[in-house]
């Protein structure tokens, strides 16, 4: 029989994430609406809940839960804050290739500090030139002794200017098919967290590029072998980045949902709630199909990962399905509150500029359109 349950300890967890997010993170939400910036205290308090230790093995610091257990958490989260959940999946992005693929050093080295907080990590593989293609990249590297020599510049990447650890992709001088993997520390010479992006959604993360110049990556920091570092980062692209999407996509279609339910009882027309409406009772509706349906594939792939180690085909499932959910539960919220979906003081107002941004971030539908039909024709 499929058992489609939660376990208690699930259901404990989830508890426990989602009153973490209304009280921890919900204070910080205007502010970070306002500034876009990264409050100090909201970093703390994620290290304090466990937040960044969910996915790191035990014997460096960490919770080893699980995917089951981070979808739960990122989807909790990102219903009170997308753009904190977008933090903390391209946070565990960075991470995966040293839990995957890291030497013995490497992990006793970072995954302890990265588990607290202390440390906070990303990924850096997008450039202009290597998006959807990260054949495409144009940062390179070259052998120097012992050492790596990177040069290049990054863009779009989450965390930029506020990352200690960042696992980065880079291509060698000599031969367009060989890539490397590297760890680079924030303060190493020649790297430089440069432009800072405005979004017009999820704007209480951080967004930016950055620059390596003649930057010097010594032997050690290079993650899995020299020459195969596209499959160091497509691995963990695979599944903890479109998982971490899912669970962001998830959260907002959960609160576009939620919000709807609220104004539609609440606004009186024709003397009675909107709620008794048949075409708002429809687009309720709809947005519920979809919130259970997205849930069933998102948690069903990472119940997958959890059992086998691998899903980054249903995880491409569940993230064309949840993002493009997540956008037409948008639309829905706003239209369901008629002009005050319009006005900034209503939320759902945000959560259509955080919709349009959940959809690019660790592949577009079309890429997972194009890894759905390769699954799918062998
Ligand atoms: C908020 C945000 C945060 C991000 N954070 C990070 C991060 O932390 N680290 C990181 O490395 N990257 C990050 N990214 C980058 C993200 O992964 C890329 O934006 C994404 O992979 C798409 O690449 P692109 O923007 O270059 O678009 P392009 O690759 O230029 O795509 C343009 C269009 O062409 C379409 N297209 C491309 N190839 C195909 C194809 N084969 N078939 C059909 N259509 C196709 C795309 O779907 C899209 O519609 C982030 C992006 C955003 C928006």
């Amino acid at each position: 029989m499929i058992d489609f349950t939660f376990t208690e300890e699930q259901e404990m967890f989830r508890k426990a994430a989602r009153e973490f997010a209304e009280t921890q993170v919900a204070p910080y939400v205007a502010e970070m609406e306002k500034t876009a910036k990264v409050p100090a205290g909201l970093v703390k308090a994620l290290g304090e809940a466990e937040m960044m230790a969910i996915t790191i093995p035990e014997n460096y610091g960490g919770l080893g839960l699980g995917y089951t257990a981070r979808l739960i958490a990122l989807e909790e989260i990102s219903r009170v804050s997308v753009a904190t959940a977008m933090m903390l999946q391209v946070f565990a992005l960075g991470i995966e290739p040293i839990i995957l693929f890291g030497t013995e050093e490497q992990k006793q080295k970072y995954l302890p500090g990265l588990a607290t907080g202390e440390r906070l990590g990303t990924a850096a593989v997008t450039e202009a030139t290597g998006g959807s293609d990260p054949t495409g990249i144009r940062t390179t590297y070259r052998k120097d002794g012992d050492d790596y020599i990177v040069n290049g510049r990054k863009c779009f990447i989450t965390n930029a200017h506020i990352a200690d650890t960042l696992t980065i992709l880079a291509k060698s001088e000599d031969d367009p098919k060989a890539f490397c993997a590297f760890i680079v520390e924030k303060g190493m010479e020649g790297f430089r967290a440069t432009h800072e992006e405005h979004k017009v959604g999820m704007r209480g993360c951080n967004t930016g590029e950055l620059s390596f110049e003649d930057l010097r990556i010594p032997k050690e920091n290079l993650l899995g072998e020299e020459g195969k570092g596209l499959k160091v980062t497509m691995a963990a692209i695979g599944d903890v980045g479109r998982g971490g999407m899912v669970g962001c996509a998830l959260g907002l279609q959960a609160a576009c949902l939620a919000e709807s339910v609220k104004f539609a009882n609440e606004r009186i027309l024709y003397g009675k709630p909107i709620s008794k409406l048949a075409t708002i009772q429809s687009k309720i509706a709809e947005m519920r199909i979809d919130l259970e349906a997205g849930r069933l594939l998102g948690y069903r792939a990472a119940a997958q990962h959890d059992a086998t180690g691998r899903a980054s085909n249903e995880f491409a499932v569940a993230k064309y399905f949840t993002t493009e959910a997540a956008q037409k539960a948008a639309k829905i919220a706003v239209d369901i509150h008629g002009g005050y979906g319009c006005m900034e003081e209503y939320a759902v107002s945000k959560y259509l500029r955080d919709a349009a941004v959940v959809g690019p971030s660790a592949g577009t539908s079309e890429i997972m359109k194009v890894i759905i039909a390769r699954w799918t024709l062998g």
